[in-house]
């Protein structure tokens, strides 16, 4: 009988694969076993190659027989790169998800550390700083006070707070307060926003408050800038880090709270992978930590509007913009029949001459960039598509480029039809860059910004436009969604939504919701006390009850009627759901491999779980892969993830799944 000590001891390591299981390994030689922990990182031999793992555990029998362990190669670490709390949360990620914990680990740590570096500071070139603006704190209205007050009383438990407030209203100089409390109890805070680069402003107030207490984690760092900021979070250096999506993931041992700016944002959702939500992970660990967390936004989410008035959060509510004007009033432009000037009614472009007129601004949203979104042969009916996806390709005129939205595929403008050889050849409907040249035409005398994804691409111009607006040399903005994030625009009095009915018609459910927030938030970056404004919507749909709700009773009332229709369809927060995505290069294949899996799960379907499908995905082919999805429904979650548990790790053991590429997403932000 051997002794104990001869026992093998086991590493259990979970390594970044696609596959629901841990490996084994035995301990890398001359390594002293006591000083093992798990969180620590090893490389390890893998397949033909080798991959950086986490260390689960130490187990004294394997999984496998004993001949085939092979010992793992190095280890990485002298302290757990992911410290216990960590740990916790990831696995509760990948179980939430049903994705694969070893690449949940892996998207836990920056790449750096992911790739095997040392964990020590990277030199820096030089970093730049950010920018600071002189801000001292303000004495707070009574609506700011009593919401710092439930933030300062809940500090130390586990609380969701909802602040909601319109843009304005002061919910940043209430989280600046309360994380200067929290700082100067010596812990640390982490904040989340949608995205960095487009809130400037939001930046340079902390860094002004802060000064080097801050880091900041977002995906525009480089490697070594952002390991940096996470190992000075991590050692405590940094009391406060602000970040994007990924930065729920920062080390932060002595986290006090947690904020998250614009919570029912779409890109707290990570589309593609391991598919979680920044904010909901964020939740879950503020409730690991027994901190509080406080979701702000002057348009919720229906999730958490929901979760507010059951009372599973609290609410703050901040009714009033701090020194500025009521929200402006909204009218809805009726354009059945109207002759339209590239998009723009004459009823609008009256409006806009107005309040130009009278020294004012104009701010126009369209949430399309480019020129114009099809191409037409007037001859044939031709239209330029893309080769990969089934869409139209979007002419960018300036650029001479024609741009697939979904793809990124890039050619050349066809100077004549390739079907009949007609040059006649029409760009029908209207991007931002179309209207931005109609609006050159008919005020030509007036100054243009335009802002959206195409303008703002090199360093430094968003902030050169931004200033163009600023100081008035710009007085018309034109704009995509980028113009709902983040900024104020004090002399904009009027704020024109030139196409409200995109929302209306989509397939997807959230559709209506992200119209409404989107016209909301860009109404909100409008008007202050001396110079009220005007929002004016065209609509085809002047009739819609939910666009009217908006307009006529505001964000609230909308959210409502909104939250009554979920409610009727099952649908979230009245419901929970997941779908699973395949995608395959031959035609069938990911629609076999979705009847496969629907086969799969009818097996153990429970009579509280819907299916539904496959069917294919609204837009069947893109960038060369034809895609199907399947989604399953309930009413209540608990019988869905029992059923997901044992369905998904099932998956790939399906005849058809080499063929097909699948994926699985829990809580889907859409069904497209
Ligand atoms: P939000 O985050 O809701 O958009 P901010 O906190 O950015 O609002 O406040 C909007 C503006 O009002 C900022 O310029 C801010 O400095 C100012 N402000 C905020 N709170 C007060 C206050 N209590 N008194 C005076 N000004 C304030
Ligand atoms: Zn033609
Ligand atoms: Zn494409």
């Amino acid at each position: 009988m051997p002794s104990s000590s001869s026992i093998p001891r086991i590493l259990r390591v979970a390594v970044p694969a696609p596959l629901f299981q841990s490996f084994d390994y035995l301990a890398p030689s001359g390594i002293d076993l006591s000083a093992l922990q798990p969180g620590m990182r090893l490389r390890v031999p893998f397949g033909r190659g080798k991959r950086v793992g986490i260390l689960l555990g130490v187990a004294s029998q394997a999984d496998i027989s004993a001949a085939r362990l092979k010992p793992a190669l190095e280890l990485l670490d002298e302290t757990p790169a992911l410290a216990p709390d960590m740990l916790d949360l990831c696995r509760w990620a990948a179980e939430y998800y049903h994705h694969p914990l070893g690449e949940v680990l892996a998207t836990a740590l920056p790449t750096r550390l992911r790739e095997g570096g040392p964990m020590q500071a990277a030199r820096s070139r030089k970093t730049k700083p950010t920018p600071t603006e002189s801000s001292t704190a303000h004495t707070l209205n009574p609506e700011q006070a009593a919401a710092l007050d439930q933030i300062r009383q809940a500090l130390g438990r586990f609380q969701v707070q909802l602040l909601e407030g319109v843009t304005g209203s002061g919910k940043t100089e209430v989280y600046l307060q309360a994380i200067t409390e929290v700082v100067a109890r010596g812990q640390q805070a982490l904040v989340l926003v949608p995205e960095i680069g487009l809130t400037p402003q939001f930046v340079a107030r902390f860094r002004a408050r802060l000064g080097a207490q801050l880091a900041l984690a977002h995906s525009g760092l480089a490697d070594g800038e952002r390991l940096n900021a996470w190992l000075a979070a991590r050692e405590g250096s940094a009391a406060v880090v602000i970040g994007t999506r990924s930065a729920v993931f920062t080390p932060l041992p002595k986290l006090g709270l947690i904020v998250i700016d614009e919570e029912h944002d779409g890109s707290y959702k990570q589309q593609e992978g391991f598919r979680y939500s920044a904010r909901d992970l964020a939740i879950r660990r503020a409730q690991q930590a027994g901190v509080p967390v406080v979701l702000g936004s002057a348009t919720p989410s229906l999730e958490s509007l929901h979760n507010a008035a059951s009372g599973r959060y609290q609410l703050l509510h901040l009714s009033q913009r701090a020194g500025a004007a009521e929200h402006p009033p909204m009218h809805l432009i009726d354009v059945r029949g109207q002759y339209l000037r590239e998009g723009l009614s004459n009823a609008l472009i009256a409006h806009i001459r107005r309040h130009l007129d009278a020294g004012g601004q104009a701010l126009l949203f369209l949430n399309r960039r480019g020129f114009a979104p099809t191409l037409l042969c007037h001859s044939c009916g031709w239209v330029a598509g893309c080769k990969r996806c089934d869409a139209h390709m979007t002419l960018h005129h300036a650029q001479r480029k024609m741009r697939c939205h979904h793809c990124g595929a890039e050619r050349a403008p066809e100077p004549a039809c390739p079907s009949c050889k007609s040059s006649d050849l029409l760009a029908m409907g209207q991007g931002t860059e179309r209207v931005e040249q109609a609006l050159q035409e008919i005020f030509p005398d007036v100054g243009l910004a335009r802002i959206d994804r195409d303008t703002t691409r090199r360093k430094g111009s968003l902030d050169r436009l931004l200033e163009e607006v600023h100081s008035g040399q710009a007085r018309i903005l034109i704009g995509t969604q980028m113009l709902a994030k983040g900024h104020d625009f004090p002399d904009v009095t009027l704020v024109g939504v030139l196409n409200a009915d995109g929302g209306l018609f989509s397939v997807d459910f959230r559709a209506p919701e992200r119209m409404a927030q989107l016209i909301t938030q860009v109404a909100g970056r409008a008007g202050r006390a001396s110079r009220p404004g005007q929002v004016y919507i065209q609509t085809h749909q002047p009739q819609h009850p939910l666009l009217n709700q908006l307009i006529r009773a505001g964000y609230r009332a909308f959210a409502e009627v909104a939250l009554q229709e979920r409610r009727e369809a099952a649908y979230p927060p009245h419901g929970h759901m997941a779908v699973l995505r395949a995608e395959s290069v031959q035609p069938a294949a990911a629609m076999k491999f979705l009847e496969e899996a629907a086969a799969l799960a009818r097996e153990t379907l429970p009579d509280s779980v819907e299916l539904w499908g496959p069917v294919p995905a609204p837009m069947e082919r893109r960038a060369g892969r034809v895609r199907a999805q399947l989604l399953l429904q309930s009413r209540t979650r608990k019988p869905l993830h029992a059923l997901l548990r044992e369905w998904v790790p099932q998956l790939d053991g399906l005849p058809t799944t080499r063929r097909a590429r699948w994926s699985l997403d829990v809580d889907p932000q859409d069904l497209m």
